[in-house]
């Protein structure tokens, strides 16, 4: 089968077709659109960033993200983890708010602003 996607690795954009039966990429000007279009079809994986309840009225909620990209399947697990977490004390920026988040080991969420 084949998987068509735009390589968002430069401003180029190439256009990528994979052929999974030939573990083939096709159309990308550099080696790193070849293993871009490979990790977007066989392993993809995204940045989440999100907003956590906090407990306090001069912010109710504050922004976070993880360390580091996880797999797209994880995504919702991860997100229902941080949707229940609710911050009840001063925190800064930087802080991790939950460790290894949804059981996935080095997985953290970490504050990038201040509680107050
Ligand atoms: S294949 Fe290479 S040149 Fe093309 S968009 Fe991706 S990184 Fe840029």
């Amino acid at each position: 089968m084949e998987h068509k996607l735009t390589c968002i690795i430069c401003p180029n954009g190439c256009e990528l077709v994979y052929d999974d039966r030939k573990d083939k990429v096709s159309g990308n000007l550099c080696p790193r659109g070849e293993m871009f279009a490979k990790q977007e079809i066989l392993d993809p994986h995204r940045m989440v960033t999100a907003l956590v309840k906090t407990k306090f009225s001069s912010t109710p909620v504050v922004s976070v993200r993880l360390n580091q990209k996880i797999k797209k399947k994880d995504i919702a697990k991860v997100m229902k983890a941080i949707d229940e977490m609710i911050i009840n004390k001063k925190m800064k920026m930087g802080e991790v708010i939950i460790k290894d988040v949804a059981d996935l080991k080095g997985i953290d969420v970490i504050l990038t602003k201040d509680v107050e």
